[in-house]
């Protein structure tokens, strides 16, 4: 037990657990945002959900489990690591797609954890069509085909080649022809609808039968002539706002919180933090907090950042450092104990304005969390 929190009067580190850092994951929001984007969706189009990067941070074993409970059976992941994670949590009837390919794993590993690469270029094709044709049945695989990203997927040369050899694909089963858009958050870039126009094009010169797939969350609010067969929306389902701006049609679905270790007074000519970047013009009352960078708690988040204690705003004073924060509490009645939470994401700040603060997108953010947080999952589903 960590006695020199204890204090008596509140037995808040019983209450606590003794946790200097908590990161609850909501999961009943995320399946709310799931099917309240699932609703929005063109009659027939599924609902894939994006789980790389561990779910955004958020835990890609009870995410993934969670969204296969309420229906969801497409799952894209960013690398074959991921990909065998997401699947010893989901039956054999998901289907989880592999967007980097099987640049980090054998071919005989993808069939082995039943994972489907996407195919990024022709040398891909080439490699996995070899491969198939030494099995006894159709391989199945995605065909991204790039539209305007240049990050990856068949560029133009490589696309009109296929398009004059569509036998290349004959020992393949392509389920996904997929696609991505550049700047599906600004909804009024000409980009989009070029993107648009280029995928239609290329898909009809196709005429695969595997599922069209085009839209990310922003893409998904950009019309239902986005949609197709199958939309990948990652963020929304995490509560990130689609469409900066406008209102987020979407809730936030993590609690942040890290606990004050010490509350100290500070007089007038005293600096605070590494660097002495902050200087006391006034008495004042700081709380130092168990949060730095090492959790993910970003350096820019110095002299810019806040928490909120008692429903109060705390700004950050001084700079961010490894494993702990100042905040200002001067104004906070009554004055916090040490023992007390402060709430970093959640009821009185979402993941965005911790980003915007830190000049930076929710995505990384959430990304960004770190390992020392104790991690609970609420509102399980049954
Ligand atoms: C990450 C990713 C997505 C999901 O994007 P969000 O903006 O999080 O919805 C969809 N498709 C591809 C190819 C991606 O890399």
């Amino acid at each position: 037990m960590l006695n020199f929190l204890n204090n008596p009067e509140k037995n808040l580190v019983k209450d606590r657990g003794g946790d200097l850092s908590l990161l609850e994951v909501h999961l009943d929001r995320v399946r709310l945002n799931y099917l309240s984007l699932q609703k929005t969706l063109a009659e027939g189009t599924k609902c894939a959900a994006v789980v790389k990067s561990d779910s955004y941070g958020l835990g890609a074993v009870a995410i993934a489990s969670e969204l296969y409970k309420i229906g969801c059976r497409h799952f894209y992941v960013a690398t074959f690591e991921e990909g065998m994670i997401v699947r010893k949590a989901l039956a054999g009837e998901a289907e989880i797609y592999v967007l980097h390919g099987f640049y980090d794993a054998a071919q005989e590993e993808f069939a082995e954890y039943n994972l489907i690469p996407v195919l990024n270029s022709l040398s891909d094709i080439e490699s996995w069509s070899s491969y198939a044709k030494t099995t006894s049945r159709k391989q199945s695989v995605v065909l991204h085909i790039d539209t305007g990203m240049n990050r990856l997927g068949l560029p133009t040369t490589e696309f009109d080649r296929l398009v004059n050899d569509v036998g290349m694909l004959s020992s393949l089963d392509v389920r996904v022809i997929m696609s991505h858009l550049a700047c599906a958050d600004e909804p009024d870039h000409p980009k989009n609808i070029e993107q648009l126009e280029l995928f239609r094009r290329r898909t009809g010169q196709l005429r695969l039968p595997g599922l069209l797939s085009f839209a990310n969350s922003a893409g998904t609010f950009l019309g239902t002539e986005y949609h197709f067969d199958q939309v990948r929306p990652g963020a929304a389902i995490y509560g990130l706002n689609p469409q900066p701006a406008l209102q987020n049609p979407v809730r936030g679905t993590i609690t942040l919180k890290a606990c004050i270790l010490q509350v100290r007074d500070a007089n007038k000519g005293e600096t605070v933090g590494y660097g002495a970047s902050y200087s006391v013009s006034a008495p004042m009352k700081l709380a130092t907090i168990s949060v730095g960078y090492a959790d993910g708690y970003l350096r820019s988040l110095s002299g810019v950042g806040a928490v909120y204690i008692g429903g109060q705003r705390c700004p950050v004073v001084g700079r961010v450092s490894m494993d702990a924060i100042v905040a200002d509490v001067t104004a906070v009645m009554p004055v916090p104990h040490s023992g007390e939470w402060a709430e970093i994401i959640g009821q009185h700040q979402t993941v965005e304005d911790v980003a915007s603060q830190a000049g930076t997108l929710g995505y990384e953010v959430l990304t960004s969390l770190g390992r020392r947080y104790t991690r609970i999952y609420s509102g399980h589903g049954t």
